[in-house]
């Protein structure tokens, strides 16, 4: 019996640092982004498996990333290495007065669409 645990423990690998991933996402979002791209979960997926490569890299590296606008941060190689994202986002910008303009207008909003053809946002910011 204390051969076999012996086995068991030395199967184990080294030691790692414990880590951990936050991330944060907008359930309803992900979601219209998915329907409009005819699938399920894909976008929620690619999030989770992200907050995991970052995980990993942290683990390898021993130091800890910020968020994605943080100096230094991993985010790109962890996106890059997550599951893939479907369809597309599409962003739109209007003036105060609600008129289309090419960019963000700090005095408009920003109206987030899951499709090109799509004419309900599936975000308005603010
Ligand atoms: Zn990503």
């Amino acid at each position: 019996m204390a051969g076999i645990l012996s086995m068991q423990m030395a199967a184990i690998s080294p030691a790692v640092p414990k880590v951990t991933a936050n991330q944060l996402i907008n359930p309803q979002s992900l979601s219209a982004i998915d329907v409009a791209a005819g699938s399920q979960l894909a976008n929620t997926l690619h999030e989770v498996t992200e907050a995991y490569q970052g995980a990993l890299i942290a683990q390898t590296t021993g130091v800890s990333s910020g968020n994605s606008n943080m100096p230094g941060s991993t985010y790109t190689s962890a996106h890059s290495k997550a599951t893939p994202q479907v369809g597309t986002s599409v962003y739109k910008y209007f003036d105060k007065a609600g008129k289309s303009v090419p960019n963000f207008d700090p005095n408009g909003k920003a109206k987030f669409y899951p499709s090109q053809s799509s004419t309900t946002p599936y975000f308005t910011y603010p």
